[in-house]
């Protein structure tokens, strides 16, 4: 392999993270993207991002974010300015919810470090949340933030300086393969590789050709508020990652303000849209969703709105990622992991994508990442 050469189409979270692997192991790679990372057109812009191990979503993933915080702690020494910070994090919900047992569940399993706390032991810590009685408490110790626009510029200045050839602002328009050959043709040229590794975001099912996988695109939005009281309590460094699950099982989440101001958002209320079509500005209706709920569990928070954005995920039907191998095409290597919880393994799926292109397999079990679930 090592003479091969590897297109990564798609530079965001994902492809960032594979062209820093590729060209750190001495493999000729090529990364296009369409416009130039980090931007705020996708799924990764805004101050924040929770990393979280008690994974509600099930014990499987824990392997995989033990793998990334290790190298979210190694980007923070590669590069210098962090992209990782442990905040601890405070998440609640009705004891029968999908969060609560799904947690202990997983922390049972692999040992995460949680203590449980009821309402009562929740207001005298944490007066500001506003916690109903009946629900309960999870603190994860060692729940992190991370910080997506840095990790983006992180990754890509870091594959730069180890070789890769980044070309931003060139679309990538189709791609054929022979099963052992590329070429991929961009608003600016052609190009050839062995193999290609696709990691559009929202944009990938325009890549797919023929390959029908079930993804649904949503547009959601997130809020940066200046709390209107106890804005101490808030900040960096005092306040741990904050989530109330509603009845929906989805949370309304909360991270510390890093300097732009507390970050709100509410987890899968959002809206079916195209990548190519989603309205951009947040309206009064979004705002109304989110502060109807933040009123109710946080009113501190119903403070004067720093900024906003829309943002988008590549939703699958069991909200897991898919990382595999073309079910066609052996050379080509499909990366999607969103569904709203994808940043926090960026690093490790650079590792799984860049392992799936050099050696034709992972490390990690990838059974329920494969594409061929939909097929
Ligand atoms: C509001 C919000 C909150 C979230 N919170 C969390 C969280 O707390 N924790 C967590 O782990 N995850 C979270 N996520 C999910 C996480 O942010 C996403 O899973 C992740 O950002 C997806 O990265 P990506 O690389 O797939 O996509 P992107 O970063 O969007 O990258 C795709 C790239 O492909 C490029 N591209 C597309 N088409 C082409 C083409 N034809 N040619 C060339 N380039 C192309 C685009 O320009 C883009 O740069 C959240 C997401 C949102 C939207």
């Amino acid at each position: 392999m090592p003479d091969e050469k590897v297109i990564v189409v798609g530079l965001g979270a994902h492809g960032s993270s594979t062209v820093y692997h590729l060209a750190s192991r001495g493999i000729d790679v090529i990364g296009l993207d369409r416009y130039r990372p980090p931007h705020s057109i996708g799924s990764s812009h805004g101050p924040s991002r929770i990393f979280r191990e008690a994974y509600k979503e099930g014990p499987d993933y824990v392997p995989l974010l033990r793998r990334a915080r290790e190298l979210w702690n190694r980007l923070n020494v590669d590069f210098g300015t962090p992209s990782f910070t442990v905040t601890g994090g405070l998440f609640m919900g009705q004891p029968t919810g999908r969060a609560m047992t799904g947690m202990q569940a997983t922390s049972k399993v692999h040992d995460v470090e949680i203590e449980m706390l009821t309402p009562s032991e929740v207001r005298k810590r944490y007066p500001a949340f506003h916690i109903p009685d009946g629900w309960q408490a999870i603190y994860e110790v060692n729940s992190g933030a991370i910080f997506p626009e840095v990790a983006v510029e992180a990754q890509l200045t870091l594959a730069e300086k180890a070789g890769a050839d980044l070309h931003f602002d060139e679309q990538v328009e189709g791609w054929t393969s022979t099963g052992s050959s590329v070429t991929v043709v961009t608003t600016h040229g052609e190009y050839q590789a062995d193999r290609l590794i696709l990691t559009a975001g929202v944009w990938l099912p325009g890549l797919l050709g023929d390959l029908e996988l079930p993804f649904d695109i949503e547009r959601v939005s997130l809020w940066m508020v200046k709390p209107r009281a106890n804005h101490d309590f808030f900040r960096a460094g005092n306040f741990p990652n904050a989530s109330f699950e509603l009845d929906e099982r989805y949370p309304l989440y909360m991270q510390a303000d890093f300097g732009t101001g507390v970050k709100l958002a509410l987890d899968h209320h959002g809206t079916p849209t195209t990548a190519e079509t989603v309205s951009r500005e947040t309206t009064s209706n979004d705002y109304d969703k989110i502060f109807k709920e933040i009123r109710r569990f946080v009113p501190d928070l119903d403070g004067e709105v720093l900024g906003s954005a829309v943002c988008m995920y590549t939703n699958t039907p069991d909200l897991n990622f898919v990382v595999d191998r073309h079910p066609e095409y052996e050379n080509v290597i499909i990366g999607s992991a969103c569904s709203g919880h994808g940043f926090k393994f960026a690093p490790v799926m650079g590792e799984m994508l860049s392992d799936l292109a050099i050696h034709g397999s992972s490390k990690f079990d990838l059974d329920m990442f494969s594409a061929r679930r939909f097929v």
